[in-house]
């Protein structure tokens, strides 16, 4: 089934890429709710949160970058969101786990 991250990954879809490591892949999201909206990838398939294997190091992978991106992005100091949306009331569209930083503007809560 095509994936339109993995395609991202394999470079068939151009990407603005903010971070890559072994594990770990970051572009900045086409259609940007903030400031500053990136979103965070495992280079491995894994198609939502429930999916993640909890004996593997992944989330280990995705919080390190989240860490550096956030320094990298000069959102650390201020704060910023983490989001991750999970199936269809989660108002997930793309089946590839992904976490989105959101930052750079006072974000308003609760989310809609
Ligand atoms: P979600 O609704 O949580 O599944 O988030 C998917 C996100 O991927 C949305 O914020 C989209 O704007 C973003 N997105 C979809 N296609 C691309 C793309 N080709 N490049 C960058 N971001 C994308
Ligand atoms: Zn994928």
């Amino acid at each position: 089934m095509a994936c339109i991250f993995c395609s991202i990954l394999k470079g068939e879809i151009p990407s603005k890429k903010v971070y890559e490591d072994e594990f770990v892949y970051a572009f900045h999201d086409i259609d940007p709710k903030a400031p500053i909206h990136i979103i965070v990838i495992p280079k491995e398939h894994c198609a939502n949160i429930l999916e993640v294997a909890t004996d593997s190091d992944m989330m280990n992978h995705i919080v390190k970058a989240i860490q550096v991106i956030a320094k990298q992005e000069g959102v650390d100091a201020k704060g910023f969101r983490v989001v991750n949306n999970c199936g269809p009331d989660g108002g997930q569209t793309v089946e590839h786990l992904h976490f989105h930083l959101l930052g750079a503007r006072q974000l308003t809560w609760p989310p809609g």
